[in-house]
């Protein structure tokens, strides 16, 4: 009979490891302080892209992997996932399109003065008086990337577990792995920034991330991105818009009004457009891990072998099928 295993974390790094375990036959339950829309997790705007995590080689790799699950999820409606034109800005001389891109489509975004309005906008899809955007931007790149709506895509990673003969128990917060109840033969601990208490681990760093949500922006069908300080995004949903963005870092996790009033600024600039109102704030804390994403197995006080998958940073939705696939692999080796 297979192990029985134990996830702990209901993130999407939880929630995929979930789906993984369960539709590969083990008896899988998962253990979680919090779910859904109140993880760091339901906070991401979240974007397909490789973005403050390490290390940089197995970052792409499992990058990679997961750009394969999230372009096939997105055939089924129901998944939340998308595809949307990714424009990827820089405020300060000429931005490199990464190795890895350019098998994906990314190219160059031209930006001779003459023909920089018409050629942002006609990739943001703004037409009309909007067209003549501000030279905020100095170079540029376009690629087509998933976009996940954490609104729709949580819940479809959960059902999807249930549905594969999954249980889910909320309200649960452990003080050490061990605590989890000994019936259970493996531990996955996918426990995000919580991890820094979990497993006491000081190489773990929050990287806070603050974004507005406003009504959806008419026209504004690509999401743009600058990571040149401030950082700045417009990422278009089904039912609104995610303005963003900061990382600093701390771990305060009230919203900074200061913040949201930069955020919209520097957006609204970006797109030439009014401000907008603002429907929500929203705080989080990325898993940033200084020495990089934690993807290994080891083994508990009381012998029992757990698998650790914490600090994606940045990229925890686009790190997570391939880091899914790996623990699986790890849990399963002899
Ligand atoms: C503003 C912002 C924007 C972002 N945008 C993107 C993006 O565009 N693309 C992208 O890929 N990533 C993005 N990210 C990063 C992404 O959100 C994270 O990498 C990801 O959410 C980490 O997921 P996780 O499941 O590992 O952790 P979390 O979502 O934090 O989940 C951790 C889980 O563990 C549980 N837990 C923790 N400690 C315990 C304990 N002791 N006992 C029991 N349960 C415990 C929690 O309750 C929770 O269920 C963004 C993050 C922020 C803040």
């Amino acid at each position: 009979m297979k192990d029985r295993v134990a996830i702990v974390g209901a993130g999407v790094s939880g929630l995929t490891c979930g789906v993984v375990f369960a539709e590969s036959g083990y008896r899988t339950a998962i253990f979680a302080e919090e779910t859904g829309q109140r993880t760091t997790s339901g906070v991401a705007a979240a974007l397909w892209f490789p973005y403050d995590a390490e290390p940089a080689a197995a970052v792409i790799e499992w990058a990679l992997e997961t750009y394969q699950v999230l372009v096939d999820l997105n055939r089924e409606p129901r998944t939340g996932v998308s595809m949307i034109e990714l424009c990827q800005f820089s405020r300060t001389g000429e931005i490199q399109i990464p190795d890895w891109a350019i098998p994906l489509g990314a190219s160059a975004i031209p930006m001779v003065p003459s023909v920089i309005p018409s050629e942002v906008s006609r990739c943001c899809g703004i037409t009309g008086p909007q067209s003549e955007l501000p030279r905020t931007f100095t170079s540029g790149f376009a690629m087509t990337v998933p976009l996940m709506d954490t609104t729709i895509y949580l819940d479809y990673l959960a059902k999807r577990f249930l549905g594969a003969g999954g249980e889910i128990h909320t309200g649960i917060r452990f003080e050490r792995p061990e605590d989890v109840n000994l019936a259970f033969d493996v531990v996955i601990n996918c426990t995000g920034i919580g991890a820094k208490n979990l497993v006491h681990d000081e190489q773990l760093e929050p990287h806070r991330g603050q974004v507005a949500i406003v009504p959806k922006v008419e026209n504004l069908t690509c999401a743009i991105v600058c990571d040149d300080p401030p950082l700045m995004y417009a990422i278009p949903r089904a039912n609104n818009c995610v303005f963003g963005g900061t990382n600093e870092v701390s771990d305060e996790l009230d919203v900074d009004p200061i913040a949201t009033a930069r955020i919209l600024d520097e957006c609204s600039r970006a797109l030439k457009i009014e401000k907008p109102d603002v429907l929500s704030e929203r705080v989080g804390l990325r898993p940033f891990r200084k020495s990089g994403v934690r993807l290994e197995r080891g083994c508990l006080r009381d012998g029992r072998t757990v698998v650790h998958n914490y600090g994606h940073g940045g990229s925890g939705f686009t790190l997570s099928w391939g880091c899914a696939n790996a623990v699986l692999e790890l849990a399963s080796s002899r």
